[in-house]
């Protein structure tokens, strides 16, 4: 690839999309990256020289594999698996598994490359990785998922290992196919390792990692409000997504006396005035992880709005944290927050925020967590996971909850670090790109040419 020095970032990126054709959410992803770093290269040579940024956008290693299964009437099913092992430079290849139809190549590499990033920023010595299919577990029996993660995980297990690389969950993948994943490795190498993050609390898994995504997410967007003398108490939040990052989302959001007025599906959005509180939120974790049902039902057991097919960004509030998935806010829902006086945009997601939304929130000066920061909780608790696992010990809740809010307030004082520009502004996606990129680039300089 192209240096950046001699072509600038067109040049980069037009060799990087003739390489990488039809992948738009990674060139997406690496676009901003490079942005981000073009002034930074240019003050630090080094890394030009050592052509980290060619380097550091081309995976180590990618697995594609056929997962063959048999549905509840007997017919034969096919599926395509991956695996991005993307840098390893800090650590072993770190990342969740995605379950969902619109799963692709493209798609997983730019989690993959951002995961990189995220994993560099949580302190913790993980590389970065990611994978999963286009598998759709909506509508599956148990026994379909079961029979499904057990194919997938008959071919993963020879590319994985504690010290290899260690995948997690992600969308479409909770505590049940982790279990089924987990239960399936186990019997093919007869070791009982932390091979995957995400375990139940009785075979290896870590107290808080369902929570930590959703609770790191607004534990960073209290950091970034401290900055403004603000806080979320009494504050109105539009929460996109009802699984497991926007449940705990809104439980955190509760606790810390704030009120969220929203949830959402690939169907549509409620938006409850009321606030959704504790014993209603107890009802969505039902509706969701027991009853796998639809978020409209939400609407009609309370009897508040649902509008169908629509997103919730055209609702007034202080804050919005998006939970669902990637590119889930445009320009014109940008225009629409921020003229309704929304303050803070704090990702839960990955890449929920379209380039051109980014570019508004900075314009217009509100505090903006990009995804590789906000949301790095989860990763940071699995990173514990996997400490306790090696260690063959336990931490208390109250234990890991504060490492997790010591990891997401050191997150952000490094965002602080790397994007304070001259006028006092904080820049977070380029303080994120900035700290997560010279930990991975200074361990690759040390390396040679890997
Ligand atoms: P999840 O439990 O499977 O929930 C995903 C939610 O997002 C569901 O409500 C789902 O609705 C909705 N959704 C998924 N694809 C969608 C689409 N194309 N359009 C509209 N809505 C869609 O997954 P999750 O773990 O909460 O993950 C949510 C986001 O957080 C993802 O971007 C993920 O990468 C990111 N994240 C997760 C973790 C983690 O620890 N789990 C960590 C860091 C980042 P349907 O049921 O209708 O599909």
């Amino acid at each position: 690839m192209s240096h950046t020095s001699s072509l600038g970032i067109s040049a980069f990126m037009a060799e990087l999309m003739a390489k990488n054709p039809a992948e738009p959410e990674f060139h997406q992803a690496v676009h901003e990256v490079v942005e981000s770093l073009d002034h930074f290269l240019d003050e630090n040579p080094k890394y030009k020289h050592a052509r980290i940024l060619e380097r550091i956008v081309e995976p180590e290693r990618i697995i594609m594999f056929r997962v063959p299964w048999v549905n509840d009437k007997g017919e034969m099913q096919v599926n395509r698996g991956f695996r991005i092992e993307m840098n390893s430079a800090i650590g072993p290849y770190k990342g969740g598994l995605r379950f969902h139809p619109t799963v692709n190549l493209g798609i997983l590499k730019f989690l993959a490359f951002e995961q990189v990033f995220k994993n560099s920023l949580t302190t913790l010595p993980m590389g970065g990785g990611k994978g999963g299919s286009d598998f759709d577990p909506k509508g599956k029996s148990d026994n379909e998922v079961m029979r499904f993660c057990q194919s997938f995980m008959t071919e993963l297990y020879r590319h994985i290992g504690p010290n290899t690389d260690v995948p997690a969950g992600d969308i479409g993948v909770g505590g049940r196919e982790i279990g089924f994943m987990y239960g399936q490795y186990k019997r093919i190498v007869n070791e009982f390792t932390g091979v995957l993050t995400g375990k139940g609390l009785k075979w290896g898994g870590s107290l808080i990692r369902p929570e930590a995504t959703g609770y790191g997410n607004v534990y960073f967007a209290q950091e970034m409000l401290k900055t403004r003398g603000e806080s979320l108490k009494g504050k109105t939040v539009l929460v996109s997504g009802s699984g497991n990052v926007a449940q705990f989302t809104v439980e955190k959001v509760n606790n810390l006396g704030g009120k969220v007025v929203t949830l959402s599906d690939s169907s549509g959005y409620i938006f409850d005035a009321d606030g959704i509180d504790d014993e209603k939120l107890k009802y969505v974790m039902h509706l969701k992880n027991n009853k796998r049902g639809r978020i409209k039902e939400y609407a009609d057991k309370y009897g508040c709005k649902y509008v169908e097919g629509e997103r919730p960004w055209t609702e007034k509030a202080d804050i919005a944290l998006p939970s669902a998935t990637q590119n889930e806010i445009n320009e014109t829902e940008a225009i629409t927050l921020v003229g309704n006086g929304c303050m803070c945009v704090s990702e839960g997601a990955n890449m929920p925020s379209t380039p051109e939304a980014i570019q508004i929130f900075i314009e217009k000066g509100i505090l903006f967590g990009p995804g590789k920061a906000a949301n790095a909780g989860g990763v940071a608790v699995s990173g514990l996971e996997m400490t306790q696992n090696s260690m063959r010990l336990h931490w208390t809740r109250e234990e890991i909850d504060q490492r997790l809010q010591s990891i997401m307030q050191s997150i952000h004082s490094t965002c602080c670090q790397y994007g304070t520009k001259e006028n006092g502004f904080i820049n977070y996606v380029d303080g994120a790109n900035i700290g997560g990129f010279v930990k991975v680039a200074d361990a690759m300089m040390a390396q040679g040419a890997v």
